[in-house]
């Protein structure tokens, strides 16, 4: 009932607002992905690459300082603990695979924290095809060590000055490259947003995450479903993989994290749910940060992986329908929530994946309950920001 429908949307949202130059690549991978994902080859392929190279099954890990101090059964689903250090890799994975049987060769990506442009560098690499990852040089200066290690995979990094030069400007610049090369190029987008099919086909990609926790939550607890999920969403694609599985099940309420930034009416902020109106974003009809005339707003966040003034159709859908519940948390409490997890449970977190921590002093739980929190990465690439904070 939420997942896409035959024309491409979620509800009347989605869709597929491409340049005509794009329709034929759009078109193509319109046609063949759902063939090529249901396929024995690629099935057996990618789950061997999960498990082999990018470390899966993820651990679920019942965190019980945490679970204590909340009243509620806490578990984790470490996507920290993946190759790269994030669940991007799952998507990367997948969609390198869907390029290679598509007969291209030559690869593009954005990337905003720059853990999709690893996760797609480090899979370039892998199956040895050239790749350009566009990056805003707000995001080149603030996540250099990703840079580098872009470089250093073979990828050539291509820093972007229109805009904000964040992630939007590295997006818009990655689309022009496309158009500009639809024949031989495959563009890797990082998180459930973009045209039809991208946005169910990163969800489809990244849904072994739900898929793992129902087997976890079997053996742990007898049943395979939470009562609750927790994700943070930046286009939403951890979100999405963690509740894929889940999203017909009305025993599972569904909270998603974004980022309030300096505070939801600060004019400093990446609530995109919450700030946004409809209107059309990189391919598609979502919730949008704009301005009176539709100009879209620039987003803040501290968390670069969450600086995005779109969202997935998907959450969008989820939102306004009422499945899915939104709650903004800033700054501040995302950086509380990282040391206190870090203190508490000998984990550090992504910045991204501690705004979803911060819901957890916002809720109010049952004892018994059993709440699953999607920690989508590691907080190796944060390390100097929750470090200034913590020596605050
Ligand atoms: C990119 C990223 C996010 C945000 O992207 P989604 O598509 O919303 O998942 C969240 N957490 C981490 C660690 C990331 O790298």
């Amino acid at each position: 009932m939420y997942k896409v429908d035959n024309n491409g949307f979620y509800g009347h949202f989605g869709g597929a607002y491409i340049p005509e130059i794009l329709f034929g690549c759009i078109d193509d991978l319109r046609n063949t992905y759902l063939e090529v994902i249901e396929s024995e080859a690629f099935r057996k392929e990618y789950s061997e690459l999960l498990r082999d190279y990018a470390g899966r099954p993820s651990p679920l890990y019942h965190a019980g300082n945490l679970s204590r101090k909340y009243g509620c059964k806490l578990y984790l689903k470490r996507e920290d603990l993946n190759h790269t250090g994030s669940h991007k890799i799952n998507n990367a994975i997948g969609q390198i695979l869907i390029a290679r049987h598509m007969g291209k060769t030559r690869i593009i990506a954005e990337t905003g924290a720059g853990q999709h442009g690893v996760a797609t560098a480090t899979v370039c690499a892998l199956m040895n095809m050239p790749c350009v990852v566009y990056m805003g040089q707000t995001d080149v200066e603030r996540q250099l060590v990703n840079v580098r290690k872009m470089q250093m995979l073979g990828a050539e990094v291509r820093p972007v000055t229109s805009g904000n030069k964040t992630l939007k400007d590295a997006t818009n610049e990655a689309i022009r490259d496309w158009c500009c090369h639809p024949n031989d190029t495959f563009y890797i987008i990082g998180s459930v947003v973009g045209p039809h099919p991208y946005p169910d086909m990163v969800a489809r990609l990244q849904s072994v995450i739900s898929r793992e926790m129902m087997q976890q939550l079997e053996e742990k607890e007898g049943r395979s479903h939470p009562d609750l999920i927790i994700a943070c969403v930046g286009g939403g694609s951890n979100a999405a993989g963690g509740i894929y599985h889940y999203l017909d099940d009305s025993r599972v309420q569904i909270v998603l994290a974004e980022a309030g930034g300096l505070g939801v009416d600060s004019g400093q902020s990446a609530a995109t749910i919450r700030l946004g109106r409809e209107g059309i974003i990189h391919g598609a009809r979502t919730l949008v940060m704009q301005n009176g005339d539709g100009q879209i707003l620039e987003p803040y966040s501290i968390s670069a992986g969450l600086d995005y003034p779109g969202i997935g159709p998907l959450h969008a859908q989820l939102a306004s329908a009422g499945r899915a519940t939104v709650i903004p948390v800033d700054d501040s409490e995302a950086l509380a929530a990282a040391i206190e997890i870090t203190q508490l449970e000998g984990i550090i977190p992504a910045l991204e994946s501690a705004h979803a921590l911060g819901v957890l002093p916002k809720m109010s739980f049952e004892h018994d309950q059993i709440v699953t929190l999607i920690l989508s990465g590691r907080g190796d690439k944060d390390l100097s920001v929750l470090m200034d904070y913590n020596s605050k």
